[in-house]
């Protein structure tokens, strides 16, 4: 790998206004912790955010980010990495510019914490402390792209690390309106997330707590959406999302799983397999494609016969409501095709119920939780109240409410949506212009 600097400096105009002009390939912009390159197809974009966290409150992030991009950005033109420019910065003798204190310098790099821009077979390469870097489409930029092609460098590849970036008014897409696919076990997981450890027995709490947050459960729901959307491998992508979003409360089997390189399943029958196959029954049109669909989805991990049954009944009571079945249709339906024991109320086990990660130990559970409900909002009240599992056995409950009755109050997807990150809202946007149909 070579190593390159930039050349021809010049100061030229906020950073904003630059990007939305970009037309000269072999141009480098840098602003205070931005570094976005033009290579003729794309913009590559490289955020620097140490520079980012160490100087702003967390709290005055979103005025800092347009303060930035207001800002003047130093233009390298003629970056060219097929020539060997390295050192011409020096030789040139220019005078690190005064109005400019942090920037421009690469090669010696006075900026972005020891960043270095490097070229390998005509691609290029911005490396900073925290790592990554993003190609854009520079052909038919618009305004609206380039907040969005900032916020995607915003989370380069430390989506722990940038999390609150997520929260960023500026930066949050709207979740499409009328909102009724997997958003409803992405609820039950955001909702339930509080009470996985603080066991509650009652449907009277409140709804929108501070401290919920999506767990695994939303994670790999997301997930098997992307598989399901995208034509993708489920082991590689479900693995790639948990090494993604580490610590999210993923079960111990599953973490080890996810150290490993060769995705062979371990035998599990947790319910692992069920809170996150809710896209499969939303998904496709007949019974039969449902059934094999969400064994894919489960034996990537959970190839024993409940956990792969865990996952058949989460999505195909999911598809029965959406085909307006019955509660009785889809309970008896079901009964009879999983074996699950449906007859007992939550009432009569909720004093005893206890945490049981098994499928077998939480589907029922959670499907009961649906058939007693009267709405949406009273199935995921239902499915917390009896303790154990709560965020799991919501989700679950959660994607068969939101298939039956269609329709989520504004103020529970707008708390949920809050807490999610952009790349999670913009599949489950897709997924609902794809799949939001009976
Ligand atoms: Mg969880």
């Amino acid at each position: 790998m070579k190593e390159y600097s930039g050349y021809d400096t010049q100061i030229n105009g906020r950073l904003e206004d630059e990007l939305r002009r970009t037309k000269d390939a072999n141009t480098l912009y840098v602003s205070h912790y931005y570094f976005a390159l033009n290579d003729g197809q794309n913009l590559i974009f490289y955020y620097n955010p140490q520079h980012f966290w160490d100087k702003s409150p967390l709290e005055k992030v979103e005025d800092y980010v347009w303060e930035n991009l207001k800002q003047e950005c130093a233009v390298f033109k003629n970056f060219d990495p097929d020539e060997d420019t390295k050192g011409q910065f020096l030789e040139h003798k220019k005078p690190h510019p005064d109005f400019f204190p942090e920037t421009p310098k690469i090669s010696n790099h006075y900026s972005c914490l020891g960043s270095r821009i490097v070229s390998h077979h005509r691609h290029y390469y911005f490396l900073g402390n925290f790592g990554g870097c993003v190609k854009c489409k520079t052909k038919d930029l618009t305004d609206y792209d380039v907040v969005s092609l900032l916020q995607w460098a915003a989370m380069t590849k430390t989506p722990n690390y940038l999390k609150s970036i997520y929260d960023l008014k500026c930066f949050k897409k709207a979740m499409t309106s009328n909102s009724n696919t997997i958003i409803g076990a992405v609820v039950g997981d955001v909702i339930g997330s509080v009470f996985e450890r603080n066991n509650i027995k009652t449907t009277n709490f409140d709804l929108f707590n501070s401290k919920c947050d999506y767990t695994d459960d939303t994670v790999l729901t997301i997930a098997v959406a992307e598989c399901i959307l995208n034509n993708k491998n489920f082991a590689k992508t479900i693995w790639e999302y948990g090494r993604n979003y580490r610590g999210r409360g993923y079960g111990g089997s599953f973490r080890n799983w996810l150290q490993q390189d060769n995705l062979k399943p371990y035998g599990s029958f947790g319910n692992g397999s069920a809170m996150r196959a809710s896209a499969v029954g939303f998904a496709f049109d007949n019974i039969e494609t449902v059934l094999d669909i969400a064994k894919q989805t489960a034996e990537v991990t959970h190839n024993h016969p409940e956990g792969i049954k865990g996952a058949q009944a989460t999505a195909t009571a999911i598809f029965l409501a959406r085909k307006g079945k019955s509660k009785q249709e889809i309970k008896d339906y079901i009964t009879s095709t999983f074996n699950y024991d449906l007859g007992f109320t939550l009432d009569e086990i909720r004093p005893t119920y206890k945490f049981d990660v098994t499928c077998q130990g939480s589907v029922p559970q959670a499907i009961v939780a649906f058939l007693e409900s009267s709405d949406f909002e009273d199935a995921i009240r239902l499915a917390i109240s009896i303790g154990g599992d709560s965020d799991t056995i919501a989700c679950i409950t959660g994607g068969i409410a939101s298939a039956y009755y269609k329709q989520i109050p504004k103020e529970i997807i707008d708390f949920v949506v809050d807490k999610l990150p952009g790349e999670y809202i913009e599949i489950m946007n897709k997924f609902d212009e794809q799949y939001n149909r009976k």
